[in-house]
Formats: C-alpha cells, sequence, structure tokens
C-alpha cells in the first residue's frame, strides 16, 4: 500500500511542471491545428511554440525549461491526437450518415414501387404498402389482420415457417412457378413471391413478401404462344402445298409418258377392228384417270396456296420484333443469340404478315442451326431501307457459310444437309418471298457465314399503320 502511494506522489510531483509554466495559452492553437491540419503542421506549431517560449521566458535553470518543454510537448502531441481521432471519427459518422440517407431513399423508393406484404408468423397481414394494396385493388388498412390466404388462397406459409434459419426464401409455387393472387373484385393475377424474414418491432418474427405482378408476362408468354401456334399451321400448309408442287412437277413426266404409250397402244388397237373395241374404251378411261390424277395434284396445290392470302399494309419492323420471343426460343435452345438490327422509321411495306413471319422464322432457324456449336455463334436479323420502294430484310450468321454446289441446290424440295431435315424450308421462304415480289438471295455474310436477304415493297412513306 506504501509503495502505491509512493508511486501516485512521484507521477503527481512529476506533472507539476518546475517553474513558471507559459505553455497553456498556447494549447488552443495546438487544438486548433489539430482539428484542421495535418500531423507534420501539428508538430511544426508545437515545435513554435516550445521556441517562442523559450525565448520569452526567464527560467531558473536550463533544466527547468527543458522540462517544461517536454511536458508541454508530450501533453500537447496526446491532445493533438485526441482531436485528430475526433476528427477521425467524425468523418466517419458523416460517411455513415450518407450512407444510411442513401439506403433509406433506396428503401423508399423500392417500397414505393415493389409490392411488399409483412406477415405475421401466424400468416395474417401485419402491414401492406400502398402498391400492395394496389395489386389487389384493396385498401391499405383494410388488409392489416386478414389472413393472407384470402389474397393468395394455395398459398402456404408452413414450409417457409419451418425453413427459418435462411434469411430469403423462394418458396415452391403449386403451378408453372407462379402463386395466384385474388383481388378484392374476385379477379386473379399470376403473382411471385420472394420471401424473408425480419424482427417485428413487437420482438417477435415478422416474415416479409416482395411480389411480382406475372400479369404483363404471362400475357406477352400467351401471345407468342399463339403465333407460335399460328406459324405451325401454316408451317404444315406451306409445306403440303410445296410437297404436293414437287409431287405436280415430279409425276407430271410418267404421268404423261403413260398417257403417251396409252394413246400409242390405242392406235395399234384400231388394227384389231371391232376385236379392239372394248380395250380401246379401258384404254381411253385409263387416259382419262391419268390425266384427272395431275389436275388433283394441282388443284391441290392450289387449294393450299390459296390459304390465309391477306396482303396488307405492315410495319416491316414491328412484324420482325413480334417474333422476337420466338426468334429466342429458337436461338436459346441451341445457345445462340438472335439479334435485331432494324430501320423502325417509315417502314411500312406491303406483305402477308403470317407468311413473311413464317418466312423469316425459316431463315433464322437454318442459321441458328448453321452456327450452332461453333465458338462465338451469332445471329442477326437486319431491315434497311434501301430506296423509295425497298427494305430489305437479312438473316445473317457467322457458320460455315454455303458452298457453291449447295447454293445452287438449296432451294430444291428436299435437299438437305441435316439429319431428319426435310429441305423444304428455303423452298418454302423462296414462294414466300416471290410471292411478296422478292427474290430470295444468298450471299457471305460480313463474318463469313450465310446471308439470306430479300425486299419486300414499301407502303407510301410516312402513312405507317
Ligand atoms: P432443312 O433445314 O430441312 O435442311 P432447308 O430447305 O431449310 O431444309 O435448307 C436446305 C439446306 O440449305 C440445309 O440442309 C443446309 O445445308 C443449307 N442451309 C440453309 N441455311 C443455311 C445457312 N444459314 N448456313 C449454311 N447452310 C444453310
Amino acid at each position: 500500500m506504501s509503495v502505491l502511494a509512493v508511486l501516485v506522489a512521484a507521477v503527481a510531483s512529476s506533472l507539476v511542471a518546475p517553474g513558471p509554466f507559459r505553455y497553456l495559452p498556447m494549447l488552443p492553437a495546438v487544438i486548433l491545428t489539430a482539428l484542421l491540419t495535418r500531423r507534420f503542421v501539428i508538430g511544426l506549431t508545437i515545435g513554435l511554440c516550445v521556441v517562442f517560449t523559450l525565448l520569452t521566458t526567464a527560467y531558473a535553470s536550463s533544466a527547468e525549461a527543458v522540462l517544461n518543454a517536454v511536458l508541454f510537448t508530450v501533453g500537447a502531441w496526446i491532445l493533438a491526437e485526441f482531436c485528430l481521432t475526433l476528427r477521425r471519427q467524425k468523418k466517419r459518422a458523416d460517411r455513415m450518415t450518407r450512407r444510411i440517407a442513401a439506403q433509406d431513399a433506396l428503401l423508399k423508393t423500392v417500397l414505393a414501387t415493389v409490392p411488399v406484404v409483412t406477415l405475421e408468423i401466424d400468416g395474417t397481414v401485419h402491414r401492406m404498402n400502398s402498391t400492395a394494396a394496389a395489386l389487389f385493388a384493396l385498401e391499405e388498412k383494410a388488409a392489416t389482420g386478414r389472413p393472407f390466404n384470402e389474397m393468395s388462397p394455395a398459398f402456404d406459409l408452413t414450409a417457409l415457417i419451418s425453413g427459418a434459419d435462411e434469411a430469403v426464401y423462394g418458396p415452391q409455387a403449386p403451378t408453372d412457378d407462379y402463386w395466384s393472387g385474388v383481388r378484392a373484385d374476385g379477379s386473379t393475377f399470376p403473382m411471385s413471391v420472394q420471401c424473408g424474414r425480419a424482427p417485428g418491432p413487437e420482438g417477435s418474427d415478422l416474415i416479409v413478401l416482395c411480389l411480382t405482378d406475372l400479369t404483363r408476362w404471362h400475357k406477352a408468354d400467351e401471345q407468342a404462344r399463339e403465333l407460335h401456334a399460328q406459324l405451325n399451321k401454316v408451317w404444315r400448309l406451306n409445306s403440303l402445298g410445296e410437297m404436293a408442287a414437287t409431287l405436280a412437277h415430279e409425276l407430271n413426266q410418267p404421268l404423261s409418258a403413260a398417257a403417251t404409250y396409252l394413246h400409242a397402244g390405242q392406235v395399234d388397237l384400231e388394227k384389231a377392228g371391232a376385236l379392239g373395241d372394248n380395250a380401246r374404251t379401258l384404254i381411253e378411261q385409263s387416259k382419262a384417270q391419268l390425266l384427272r390424277a395431275g389436275k388433283i395434284i394441282r388443284r391441290m396445290r392450289e387449294l393450299l396456296s390459296m390459304e390465309s392470302r391477306s396482303m396488307g399494309q405492315e410495319r416491316a419492323s414491328r412484324m420482325i420484333e413480334d417474333l422476337a420471343p420466338i426468334f429466342t426460343m429458337i436461338g436459346s435452345s441451341q445457345d445462340v443469340p438472335v439479334l435485331l438490327d432494324l430501320e423502325t422509321v417509315d417502314d411500312a411495306v406491303r406483305a402477308e404478315r403470317i407468311q413473311f413471319q413464317q418466312a423469316m422464322v425459316n431463315l433464322v432457324r437454318n442459321a441458328v442451326e448453321a452456327v450452332s456449336g461453333r465458338p462465338d455463334p451469332e445471329v442477326m436479323v437486319v431491315g434497311r431501307i434501301v430506296s423509295p420502294t425497298h427494305y430489305v430484310v437479312s438473316v445473317e450468321d457467322n457458320g460455315p457459310g454455303l458452298t457453291p454446289e449447295q447454293a445452287e441446290r438449296m432451294f430444291q424440295p428436299m435437299t438437305s444437309t441435316k439429319s431428319g431435315g426435310m429441305g423444304l424450308g428455303l423452298s418454302v421462304t423462296r414462294t414466300i418471298v416471290e410471292s411478296h415480289g422478292g427474290r430470295l438471295l444468298v450471299a457471305k455474310s460480313a463474318s463469313g457465314g450465310a446471308a439470306f436477304s430479300f425486299h419486300l415493297i414499301r407502303e407510301a412513306v410516312g402513312e405507317n399503320p
């Protein structure tokens, strides 16, 4: 105990400045410097204070002067460090305040735009923000305290609550990855739900649901599916028409030859006189049947090519843009991006919308198949106004392109280099292009692949539908 008392007395006496201590009025200068500047300037200030005091003060001994100076220097430096720490803390606090303000603004924006519902653990609504209330066509307050199942009957919180460790959950929706929401008027809409747990104001946890209204996506998806079904139907009719045309062309020669042989036989039978009458009649009937067979095939082709003909004014870029979901579907199955680069102003053309779209799908499908498996595959659909009367559409790829022999044979029906390919796509496409007054051309694309192009006839400028 006595040792401690001696120690305290020694420290206290060392802190009491011997002789006159003239440094006190200089401390504010050190504090100010420490609050405003860097360590180098603080050191300089302390140094100047010491020099000034030594020059202006009469000390009893130099030991006294040195002791005072050292005491001041140490004390002033500790004070300066304290001020520097305060400055650092203030800077950090300012930064944090700014970050919190930014996060707060972000949160407010999110809450104003994202439908958010907080639920009690028993599944009743704790709070619903105005965006979520609008989604369910409810008053914000009216939802509080009601079971969330009234707004989404199939929604099941039990699985969510049992897996309580995770911060964010994506509960499995019952059908097609979406939940059904019920509006106040009983109508339903598809939505996706992201969930998380957050501490509530009363100590117990709340379940936070972030909802996304999927109506727009579903509508777009439905439209794409409808267009796809329509294109499939047109494809079947077009390919039947193309096959009928090929059959008519291929059968024409043997049918004509058979008719000629029968005719020659009839002439020979003339020599048999009355004996050959019966045979001649039979041959005549055979010839009539052969002619009928030819007519049937031709008629079939005419019928098929008459299907869905309705040439009208269309916007070239819009017809192609509407196909974007289908292009994406075709491309994504082979990991190939299909990009669009279309001129969209004054692009009114004369076209049969669905037939034109069928031709585009054929060309894009071929291009995607040609680039599939190659490094950096890419298919580009380009639309350009090239003259007052023509809008040119081209489908370009960076695949192997076509050899001159392939280019020569590619329009022949049933010519395909693909296993299982019917070889009808290009001949159907050519027929469609020609019915639009164009010509299907193939050239080398800028990237060394194939570029299939054709033109559409432009309608009067400024008359966009
Ligand atoms: P299919 O696709 O059933 O083979 P198509 O008439 O559409 O029938 O195509 C005929 C052939 O033309 C294809 O088998 C292919 O060899 C060739 N072809 C078509 N488009 C391309 C292309 N973009 N790049 C390379 N070859 C192509």
